[in-house]
C-alpha cells in the first residue's frame, strides 16, 4: 500500500522523519530509535537526503534497510541537489528496484558553506521537474502503485508577499504528479487551515500532512529557526529557558508540540509527520500525548 492509498483511508497516519547518520556512533543510535518507533506501528518512516555525497549515500542505505525489513514502509526524500538528469534517473531506479513505492520529490537546500541554491548544469531546477522524472522513469519501468509526495509551506503561506506564488508551486507540483504533500515546521494551526483553504480554493485537492517537530532544549529551538527561516514561539522559547533540567525542558517541549498536534488533528489534518533528530524518547513522549489510535 503506498502512502497515497493509506491518505485515502479515514485514519489519521502517523509517521517520523530520520535523518542519514554521518559516524558509527550516529548509525547505532538511529538503529535503536528505528527499532524502538517501530513499535509505535508508524505508517511510515521519510529519511533526509542531504547535499553531500557521503550522506545521499547514507541515506540509501537507510531507505534500502526499511524496504528491506518489510515492517514500515519508507519513504525516500530525493532532492535535485549537486546530481545531473542521468543520476537522479539512476537513483529512482535503484530505489525502484528495491521496492521502494513512495518518494518525497524536493529540490532540496544547498550544500554547507553554500549562500544560494545554484542547480546542477545537468540537472533540475525546481521541485515539480523531479515530481515528473519519478512518474516518467516509474511509467517507463511499468510501475504503477507509487507515490509522489512534496513540499509545502504554511508559515511562509501567512505572509502575503509569498502567498501567491506558494499556490501556484504546489499546483505545478500536483499538475506534475504529487499526490500528497508535507509541510515544513510552524507553530500556528490556522497557518495550516489558511494554506489547505487556499489550496483547495486554488484547485490543489492532495492531502498536507503537517510536519511537528517537538522542541526539546534551547539549541534546538535555534538551530530550527536557522535552518527553516520560522520564528520558534516566543512562549516555548521562555519555557525551555525556565526548565530546571533537561527532563523538565523535554516536558516543556513535547507538550507544546501535542497541543500543537491535537490542534491540527480536530482542523482535519490527515496525519502527523514527527520530526525525530534520530532520538525517541520526545517522538515517543508526543505520540503519547496526542492520544492518536493505532489500529
Ligand atoms: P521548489 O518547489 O523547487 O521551490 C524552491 C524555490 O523556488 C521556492 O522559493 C519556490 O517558491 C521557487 N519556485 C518554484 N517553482 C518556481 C517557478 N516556477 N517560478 C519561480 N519560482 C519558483 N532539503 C534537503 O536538502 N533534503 C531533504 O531531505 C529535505 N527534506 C524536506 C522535507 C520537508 C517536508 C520539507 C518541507 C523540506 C525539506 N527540505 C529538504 C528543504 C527543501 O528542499 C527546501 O525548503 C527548498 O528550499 C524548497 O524545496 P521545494 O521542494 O519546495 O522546492
Amino acid at each position: 500500500m503506498t502512502i497515497r492509498d493509506l491518505l485515502a483511508a479515514a485514519r489519521p497516519t502517523l509517521s517520523y522523519e530520520l535523518f542519514p547518520p554521518r559516524t558509527p556512533a550516529a548509525q547505532s543510535t538511529l538503529e535503536q530509535t528505528m527499532d524502538v518507533l517501530a513499535a509505535t506501528r508508524p505508517d511510515f518512516m521519510s529519511i533526509t537526503y542531504g547535499a553531500a555525497g557521503t550522506t545521499q549515500g547514507a541515506s540509501r542505505d537507510v531507505v534500502r534497510r526499511l524496504a528491506a525489513d518489510h515492517t514500515v514502509p519508507p519513504l525516500a526524500h530525493l532532492t535535485c541537489v549537486g546530481q545531473s538528469r542521468a543520476e537522479l534517473v539512476a537513483v529512482v531506479e535503484a530505489y525502484l528496484e528495491e521496492g521502494v513505492q513512495d518518494f518525497l520529490a524536493l529540490r532540496g537546500d544547498p550544500p554547507r558553506g553554500q549562500a544560494d541554491w545554484r542547480p546542477h548544469p545537468d540537472g533540475l531546477l525546481y521541485a515539480h521537474e523531479l515530481v515528473a522524472l519519478v512518474r516518467e522513469v516509474a511509467h517507463a519501468h511499468g510501475v504503477t502503485n507509487l507515490s509522489v509526495g512534496v513540499a509545502a509551506f504554511p508559515a511562509q503561506h501567512a505572509l502575503e508577499r509569498f502567498r501567491q506564488l506558494g499556490l501556484d508551486v504546489l499546483r505545478a507540483k500536483q499538475d506534475a504528479g504529487a499526490d500528497f504533500a508535507i509541510t515544513q515546521v510552524f507553530y500556528q494551526v490556522d497557518q495550516y487551515t489558511a494554506l489547505v483553504e487556499d489550496a483547495a480554493a486554488a484547485g490543489i485537492r492532495i492531502p498536507v500532512i503537517p510536519e511537528v517537530m517537538p522542541i526539546v532544549n534551547t539549541r534546538r529551538a535555534v538551530r530550527a529557526a536557522e535552518l527553516t527561516g520560522v520564528d520558534t514561539p516566543a512562549e516555548l522559547c521562555a519555557a525551555l529557558e525556565a526548565a530546571e533540567d533537561d527532563a523538565a525542558a523535554r516536558a516543556a517541549g513535547v507538550d507544546h508540540a501535542a497541543r500543537l498536534a491535537r490542534g491540527l488533528l480536530d482542523a482535519g489534518a490527515p496525519g502527523i509527520h514527527i520530526i525525530t533528530f534520530n532520538q525517541s524518547a520526545a517522538a515517543l513522549e508526543l505520540v503519547d500525548a496526542m492520544g492518536l489510535v493505532r489500529g
